[in-house]
C-alpha cells in the first residue's frame, strides 16, 4: 500500500495554465525579438484602485502600533467586510442575507476547491463541461472521479448545460460564465433552482465575474432566484472586480435555510458545518486585505471599481467585434471578460492556440484545458492593457486567417 492519495493519478491533465506558460516561455526562448501579447490567463493587469491603496496604508499602520495591531482575526471574517458586503452586494438586488451568512475566504478558488469537504464521499456531482478546472479536480482528488456527470456546454444546447433528467447531489453553475463568457438569465436560472429543489440537490454558484454584467434581466446573484436559500451556495472574489488577484479576498455564502435530513433525522446545516470546517482547517484572511476590499464600498471605490471593470469591457467590446467583423464564430464577452472563439476549420484547440502563438505572437487559451465540450474552442481573455488588446486586433486584421 502506498501513504500517497492515489487519487492524484486520476487528474487528467497537468493545471491548464502551467501547460500555456511552459509552451509561451518555450516560444519566447525561441523568439526573443517578438513581443508576446497574452490574452491567455485571466490575471488583470491595471493596477488596484487608489481606495484599496489607502485603505491598506492605513491597515498596515494599524499593525504597526500597539494599540491597533491585530493578529488572527475571525475565521470567518471581519464584521465591518461581512456588513459592507451584505449592504452593498445582496441588499441593493432584495435579497436578505444576514453577516453570519457571509464567510470571507483569500480568494474564491480555495472555497470552490475546499467545500468538497462538506459532501459525502458517494455524492453524485454535476459539473458542466468546459468549466473552470477547480470543480473538476477538487473532486477527483477527494476521491469521487467516478461519481461526476458531465454536463456538456456545447452547440446543441445553446450553450447552457440541460437540466439533467437523473438526480445530482450537488451541481457546480458558474455565471457569468468562465470560459464561455456567457451568462443565464433569470428563467434559465429559475429552472436549476427548481431542479435542485425538487432533487434536494445543492448548487454551488460561482458568480467571480458579477461585476462585469452590463444587461438587464441578468441574475447578479443566485439568491434573486425565489428558493435558492435553501438550495445554493455562491462564491465570489474581489479578484476580478476590484484587481485583488495578488491581494487576495473573496468571500462565500452559506444561507442558514440550506439544511438537509440526515438518514437518522436529525436536520444539518450546511452554514454551521462550512463554519465548522473553516475554524478548523482556516485562520482567517489578512487585515490587510479585508480592510482594501471593504474600501470598495464607498461611492469613489464603486467609482474607482466600475472604471476597471469598465476598461477591460472596452477590450471585450474590440475583440469581439474585431473576430466577428473578420468572419469568426464567437460567443460571450458581453457580460463577462471573456471571448470563446471557434477555431476556424474545425482545428483542434492546441493546435490553434500554437498558431496564434507562432504566427501572431498572441497567447490565448486552449478550450480543451476546461473540458472535452472546449475542444474546438480557444478563450480571449479582456485583462490585457488597452494598447496590447489594440495591437493583437491589428495582427488579427493582417492575418485574416
Ligand atoms: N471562479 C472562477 C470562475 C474564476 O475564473 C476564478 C479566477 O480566475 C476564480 C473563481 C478564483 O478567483 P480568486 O482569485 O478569488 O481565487
Amino acid at each position: 500500500m502506498s501513504i500517497f492519495n492515489e487519487h492524484y493519478f486520476e487528474l487528467k491533465n497537468g493545471f491548464l495554465f502551467a501547460e500555456v506558460t511552459r509552451r509561451v516561455e518555450e516560444y519566447k526562448k525561441q523568439h526573443p525579438d517578438r513581443k508576446v501579447i497574452s490574452l491567455g490567463v485571466g490575471d488583470v493587469t491595471r493596477p488596484l484602485p487608489e481606495v484599496c491603496i489607502q485603505a491598506m496604508h492605513k491597515a498596515v499602520d494599524e499593525l504597526s502600533r500597539s494599540e491597533t495591531f491585530r493578529g488572527y482575526g475571525p475565521e470567518q471574517g471581519y464584521a465591518f467586510l461581512r456588513q459592507a458586503i451584505v449592504d452593498n452586494e445582496f441588499a441593493p438586488l432584495g435579497v436578505n442575507i444576514g453577516i453570519d451568512e457571509v464567510f470571507i475566504s483569500e480568494g474564491a478558488i480555495s472555497d470552490c476547491g475546499n467545500i468538497v469537504d462538506l459532501f459525502d464521499q458517494d455524492c453524485v456531482i454535476g459539473i458542466p463541461d468546459p468549466a473552470y478546472p477547480v470543480y473538476m479536480d477538487s473532486n477527483v482528488m477527494n476521491g469521487r472521479a467516478k461519481n461526476i456527470n458531465i454536463l456538456p456546454i456545447n452547440q446543441d444546447n445553446g450553450f447552457v448545460p440541460q437540466i439533467p433528467e437523473k438526480h445530482l447531489d450537488v451541481v457546480y453553475l458558474c455565471y457569468p460564465n468562465n470560459p464561455t463568457g456567457l451568462t443565464m438569465n433569470r428563467e434559465q436560472l429559475s429552472k436549476w433552482v427548481e431542479y435542485a429543489l425538487r432533487e434536494k440537490c445543492v448548487i454551488l454558484y460561482d458568480s467571480a465575474y458579477v461585476s462585469y454584467i452590463r444587461h438587464e434581466g441578468i441574475p447578479h446573484s443566485i439568491f434573486e432566484i425565489e428558493g435558492a436559500e435553501k438550495c445554493a451556495i455562491e462564491f465570489r472574489s474581489f479578484s476580478k472586480t476590484a484587481g485583488f488577484t495578488g491581494v487576495r479576498c473573496g468571500y462565500t455564502v452559506v444561507p442558514k435555510e440550506l439544511t438537509f435530513n440526515s438518514e437518522d433525522g436529525r436536520t444539518i446545516s450546511l452554514n454551521y458545518n462550512w463554519n465548522r470546517r473553516q475554524c478548523t482547517k482556516f485562520n482567517g484572511t489578512s487585515y490587510i486585505s479585508q480592510r482594501a476590499a471593504a474600501a470598495i464600498y464607498s461611492e469613489e471605490g464603486q467609482r474607482q471599481v466600475r472604471e476597471n471593470v469598465d476598461c477591460y469591457m472596452k477590450n471585450a467590446d474590440l475583440i469581439r467585434e474585431t473576430l466577428k467583423k473578420y468572419g469568426y464564430d464567437v460567443l460571450g464577452g458581453e457580460d463577462a471578460p471573456y471571448i470563446w472563439l471557434r477555431t476556424p476549420d474545425g482545428m483542434g484547440s492546441w493546435d490553434f492556440f500554437d498558431k496564434m502563438l507562432n504566427e501572431l505572437s498572441i497567447v490565448t487559451t486552449p478550450g480543451s484545458g476546461f473540458g472535452q465540450s472546449g475542444e474546438g474552442f480557444v478563450r480571449l481573455s479582456s485583462f490585457g492593457r488597452p494598447e496590447d488588446c489594440e495591437e493583437a486586433m491589428k495582427r488579427i486584421e493582417q492575418w485574416k486567417y
